[in-house]
């Protein structure tokens, strides 16, 4: 691919094959046709949050994939280096780093933030990044998953990810049948035994961080009701957010609080305002309830907990609160916000850039926006990788064949383009075995990579 002594092609390598990361790539790969990009991703298949964040039933949001693929387009420039570990039990940055003039980390937000309050702990208390985990297929996420054994269900949060968990509960089995959900998940919620789902929103109506077209969504499902409980805020009329999405947002609570859709439906989303978690119960070892605080709007407009309790039972209490960055070995971290310091994507020590490192996505600006954010995040960290190219110097090994032969020193058997092409020909036949949808799902790590190696006609 390159000589080691020549300063062209320039080598980048993008850790995360998510959309920030494939956003930065394109970026790289269109600003200047002398450089090479590797993707690489510790998982065997490509596109991160797209595969592993995005609902499945939002179809039409995973077909992004189709732009993202792209990227991909001229194998002499880009490749894509799956089932490659970059850290502790994997190869180490510092061996990585040698083969690039430029390293861009595109990690996310991978860990679950809590709530720190008491039961936490307990069996069927899980985070949104597990729960969401599970239901998508990863290969880290593929034990028992969570109980769906008992009518009550409790979702924390008041985000699209809150709503993403809410929905996938409450919507009927029969939709899921036609999204790439593993048979094993699948299964999990035919046999749900869910009835409702209480969301608990700790701020008013006009606070909710998701969007309208999520919000709306949940009107539009099947057989569900959902219910707004707001102690009369919105009949006594909040101030008019200035944000035209808020104000969407709080018209269709307010015509909802009045006409609830899906009335008498078989299953119920109770959208709880105003409430806030203080203790989660237990029986076993496991989780039976939610003790909750009714919360108001103080006089000046901060919302405060009332000191008066109730309980909801749940048999799961899935808290969707937002995400928090992992450190990256070697490199700063600020824990208040789980991202790597950087200055327009050049990572930061002491004020300084740390040189040939880079940051994209969530891991530099933290766990907000929608996908098509990554790809202005990514234009910016690819303009400043790009102008610094000329002077970060030579690597001190090659690219190319060199970087395979290395990782096969760590005992790491990278999956390429071709073997993910594989993979995804054989989800593509699982899902054509189902009828009905475009994949399904393989989700255990070994039979990911006998589906990449052709070694089996591997099942989900
Ligand atoms: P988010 O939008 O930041 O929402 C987090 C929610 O958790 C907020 O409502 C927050 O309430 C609440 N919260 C935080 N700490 C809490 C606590 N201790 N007790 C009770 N509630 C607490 O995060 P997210 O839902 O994880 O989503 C992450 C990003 O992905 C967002 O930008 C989201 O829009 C995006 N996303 C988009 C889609 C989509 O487009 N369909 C789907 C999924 C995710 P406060 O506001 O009161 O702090």
């Amino acid at each position: 691919m390159s000589s080691p002594h020549s300063p062209r092609p320039y080598r980048v390598a993008v850790i995360g094959s998510g959309p920030s990361g494939l956003y930065t790539a394109e970026a790289l790969l269109e600003g200047d046709p002398g450089v090479h990009v590797d993707v690489v991703d510790r998982l065997p298949a490509p596109y991160g949050l797209v595969r592993y964040g995005v609902a499945p039933d939002h179809l039409k949001m995973k077909s992004v994939v189709r732009a993202l693929v792209a990227t991909f387009d001229d194998p002499e420039r880009v490749r894509f280096l799956g089932n490659v570990h970059v850290g502790e039990g994997g190869i180490p940055h510092e061996a990585l780093r040698e083969h690039y003039h430029a390293v861009v980390h595109a990690t996310g937000s991978t860990h679950d933030r809590s709530l720190g309050i008491p039961g936490e702990d307990l069996a069927g208390s899980v985070g949104s990044g597990a729960f969401v985990s599970w239901y998508c297929g990863h290969p880290d996420a593929t034990g028992a998953g969570p109980a769906l054994d008992r009518p009550g269900a409790v979702v924390v949060g008041a985000g699209n990810v809150a709503l993403d968990v809410a929905r996938m509960l409450a919507r009927p089995a029969e939709d899921l049948a036609a999204t790439d959900l593993h048979d094993a998940v699948l299964d999990r919620f035919r046999d749900s035994a869910v009835e409702r789902v209480d969301v608990l929103i700790r701020r008013g109506p006009q606070h909710a961080r998701f969007t309208p077209a999520e919000l709306r969504g949940l009107g539009r499902l099947d057989d569900v009701e959902v219910r707004v409980h707001d102690d009369g805020v919105l009949a006594a009329g909040v101030e008019e957010p200035a944000e035209r999405r808020m104000r969407q947002v709080v018209d269709t609570l307010t015509e909802w609080s009045a006409h609830p859709p899906g009335a008498g439906g078989r299953r119920r989303i109770d959208l709880r305002f105003l409430r806030s978690p203080v203790r989660l119960l237990g029986e076993g070892g496991r989780v039976r309830g939610v003790e909750v605080e009714r919360n108001e709007i103080g006089p000046d407009g901060r919302v405060r907990g009332t000191g008066e309790t109730e309980v909801i039972d749940a048999g799961l209490v899935v808290r969707a609160i937002g995400y928090t960055g992992e450190p990256i070995d070697g490199l700063p971290f600020d824990r208040s916000t789980g991202t790597v310091p950087h200055e327009a994507g050049r990572v930061l020590l002491g004020g300084e850039p740390v040189r040939g490192n880079y940051v994209t996505g969530w891991i530099k600006r933290g766990p907000t926006g929608v996908i098509g954010t990554n790809k202005v995040d990514g234009a910016e960290t690819a303009a400043s990788v790009l102008a610094d190219l000329p002077r970060l110097g030579t690597p001190p090994r090659p690219g190319g064949d060199a970087v395979l032969a290395r990782l096969r020193e760590y005992g790491i058997d990278p999956v390429l383009w071709d073997d993910w092409q594989r993979l995804d020909a054989a989800e593509i036949a699982l899902g054509e075995r189902r009828g009905g949808t475009e994949r399904v799902k393989i989700a255990e790590r070994a039979a990911m990579l006998d589906a990449a190696r052709g070694r089996t006609n591997a099942t989900p």
